[in-house]
């Protein structure tokens, strides 16, 4: 991460270790190192290791499809949303945000490369989502993030970078809480970092392999 952020003139990024599959005890060892932020995909195999780690001051993101019925549950675990993508998960996470954490860091989640299968709204979206969001004193709004289609030529994954580092730039300056742009995985995280992002989340590459979502 450092050599790619030195080597494009960036900023050091920031490590989001992606720990969906893993058992707390992977968490803890890498807890141990002092990495600081994790990043879960389902909020139900998320609540066991944040109770378990709760004494270690660990930041948790939630970084996979939130369902509006799970969003009370996520408003009250989470530090961070980073797959906000539609007016009605705004609305719940706000309401039920528990006052006493202070407010939720939320990310919208942009689908950049307008993929069927794939979650997020569209570009066009973004500024109405983040005037909603920052309505919201009970949400702060934190910044984009994306998951760019595994395209087998690099210039095409490199120019979805670049779409998302002018949205990120555009909303940044309406904005000034949007700090973040959260891109990058263990397969891309060096252009992800040339490409402006500011935190990429790595899991296979820190833990390894995964096994099956647990039941
Ligand atoms: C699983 C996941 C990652 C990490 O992927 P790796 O290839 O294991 O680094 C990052 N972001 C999201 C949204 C994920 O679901």
């Amino acid at each position: 991460m450092d050599n790619a952020a030195r080597a494009a003139g960036r900023p050091p990024a920031r490590l989001l270790a992606v720990s969906k599959t893993q058992p707390a005890d992977a968490v803890a060892a890498l807890a141990a190192q002092g990495q600081v932020a994790f990043g879960e995909n389902y909020v139900q195999e998320a609540a066991g290791k944040i109770a378990a780690l709760s004494s270690r001051g660990l930041e948790w993101h939630l970084i996979g499809h939130l369902q509006s019925n799970k969003a009370e549950q996520a408003a009250q675990l989470f530090d961070w949303v980073q797959t906000v993508d539609r007016p009605k998960l705004v609305g719940a996470l706000a309401r039920h945000r528990p006052a006493a954490r202070g407010p939720l860091n939320v990310l919208i989640q942009v689908n950049i490369d307008d993929e069927a299968s794939k979650h997020g709204c569209a570009p066009e979206a973004v500024e109405a989502l983040a005037a909603a969001i920052a309505a919201e004193p009970a949400l702060r709004l934190r910044g984009l993030m994306a998951i760019p289609a595994p395209f087998p030529e690099r210039a095409r994954r490199q120019a979805a970078f670049a779409r998302m580092r002018a949205l990120h730039e555009a909303l940044a300056a309406a904005h000034p809480t949007a700090d973040t742009l959260s891109m990058g995985m263990s397969s891309d995280f060096p252009d992800a970092i040339a490409g402006g992002a500011t935190m990429v989340r790595v899991g296979t590459a820190l833990f390894g392999a995964r096994g099956a979502r647990p039941t």
